[in-house]
């Protein structure tokens, strides 16, 4: 296959530079396809993986990166089910701060109706949950095999599209400004933050929220596991900190409001399991066995490495 346009280099999207040194080099082929399923990994491609970080920011990302000709093989259709099974998925959601943030919000807000919208939201289920709390909701989801088995299984507020078509979107449905904005598992995906977060921006005004769940490249467990850890691979652009965040957002007018992460301590009882983990993942590589194969990331170890940031119009 060729794949020459599969990876593009490019600058920092936070700052313009590309003065950058390199933090983890992976070499094509890091996984044996024969050993190990690796479409999030490269896609199934012979590309390699480089993390880089800025010298003048701090901004961590992938370089060269994934290009829009590499999201099929990196994000396959296949894995998706033809039916979503809602009750089940509402019954066991773990939306459950995000739904706190929200009220927290609705509390101290003055505006009467309130429009929300999920970014990247697979099957809507969090869409449906605002619905619950008396919000307006809307899901956009980019991968077409998700809308329709979402569709299929009842869901109505869930509408096909990319970020860059949130204005399309707010038109479709007859509304001017979403007042929550919701990238749950999605910001560190994105191949342009700072024109996305622009988008987002365009669609909201003073005192409206963008809520943000990621992983933090400063967490417990990246500092831990370094180039091992879990959240490492081709479907993950971005590896973002509280203070790039802060910077990204900040270039669209927006202020921190608060933050949550899981503090460092409760992380601890995890570590001998997640260390065992990794031995199994190491011996799994350096072994020759390809009858049993796995999903490269089934050992690669985190703690709880997620972080959720508030981030507020001024
Ligand atoms: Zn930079």
């Amino acid at each position: 296959m060729n794949t020459n346009n599969l990876q593009k280099s490019r600058t920092c999207d936070l700052c313009g530079t590309d003065n950058a040194h390199v933090i983890y080099d992976f070499p094509p082929g890091y996984y044996d396809r024969d050993k190990f399923t690796t479409f999030s990994w490269d896609g199934g491609l012979e590309i390699g993986l480089k993390i880089v970080q800025c010298n003048s920011c701090g901004l961590v990302y992938q370089n060269p990166c994934i290009t829009p000709e590499a999201m099929k093989f990196v994000y396959p259709e296949s894995i998706i089910p033809e039916k979503i099974e809602y009750d089940k998925l509402l019954a066991t959601h773990k939306f459950g701060l995000i739904l706190d943030l929200i009220r927290k919000f609705q509390a101290k807000t003055n505006k009467k109706t309130l429009n929300a919208v999920d970014i990247g939201t697979r099957y809507a289920v969090l869409p449906m949950l605002m619905n619950q709390l008396g919000l307006t909701s809307y899901g956009l989801e980019y991968n077409k095999k998700c809308v329709e088995a979402a569709r299929k299984s009842g869901c109505d507020c869930i509408h096909q599209g990319e970020l860059t078509s949130l204005k399309e979107l707010a038109a479709s449905v007859g509304v001017q400004e979403f007042h929550v904005i919701t990238l749950i598992d999605v910001i560190e995906h994105l191949l342009n933050p700072s024109e996305e977060i622009k988008l987002i921006s365009e669609m909201q005004s003073s005192g409206d929220v963008v809520i943000v769940t990621t992983m933090d490249n400063d967490s417990l467990g990246h500092r831990l596991f370094k180039k091992y850890w879990y959240y490492i691979h081709s479907q993950h652009t971005f590896y973002f900190t509280k203070e790039t965040l802060v910077k990204l957002f900040a270039k669209q007018g927006y202020e921190l409001d608060e933050l949550v992460r899981i503090p460092g301590y409760k992380s601890i009882p995890q570590i001998p399991s997640e260390l065992n983990k990794l031995r199994k993942h190491l011996a799994k590589r350096a072994s020759t066995d390809n009858v049993h194969k796995e999903w490269f990331a089934t050992n690669r170890p985190h703690l709880f490495d997620l972080f959720t940031l508030v981030f507020r119009k001024s």
